[in-house]
């Protein structure tokens, strides 16, 4: 049999067991898919994954009213969750776009778009006042007080952009056999 283990810190006690491991499968079907490619890396793209949407409010420094901002996505796939945080989700045009999308349907909540920070000279995705437009940085966001329950919570496929954001938070340690 070949045993695919979840990570790589695995305990000794666990290896007997077959329920821990995270795949088990004969070694001639093991080594077909090794050899045509399905042997992966990351998150298997089949998987749905549950976003989370974390947010807080906090008082604009520029126009000085209350406004909420997006803190962090909570991303939950399996036994696993990842948090991302809106300016890291920027490096993923596809995921991020779908999130923006979905925070129109929310009011009282700052749009969430690319903003040049003269701070940082560059522009990147970010919070913003939900009054007056203003950007909110990224280490301001650290301001904010959390609110209790998401925002929303949704299913999306692993496969519409949000591979590459998972793999980047933490699945770099999972391999898997694809049918
Ligand atoms: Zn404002």
């Amino acid at each position: 049999m070949a045993l695919i283990p979840k990570t790589t810190e695995m305990l000794a006690r666990d290896r007997r067991n077959p329920d821990r491991w995270h795949q088990v499968l004969p070694m001639d079907e093991f080594l077909r898919a090794a050899f045509g490619g399905r042997f992966k890396f990351g998150v298997d793209p089949d998987y749905e994954a549950t976003l989370r949407i974390r947010t807080g409010s906090m008082f604009c420094w520029s126009c000085g009213a209350e406004t909420r901002i997006v803190l962090y996505l909570e991303i939950a796939v399996g036994d696993k969750n990842v948090l991302i945080t809106i300016p890291n989700l920027g490096e993923y045009p596809r995921a991020s776009e779908m999130v923006r999308r979905r925070l129109l349907r929310h009011q009282g909540i700052g749009v969430i778009k690319y903003r040049f920070s003269g701070s940082q000279g560059r522009k990147y995705l970010s919070n913003g006042c939900v009054h007056c437009d203003s950007l909110i940085g990224e280490f301001y966001e650290l301001d904010a007080g959390r609110d209790e329950e998401p925002l929303d919570t949704y299913q999306v496929r692993v496969a519409d952009g949000w591979k590459e954001v998972i793999d980047s938070r933490g699945w770099q340690d999972t391999w898997s056999v694809r049918s």
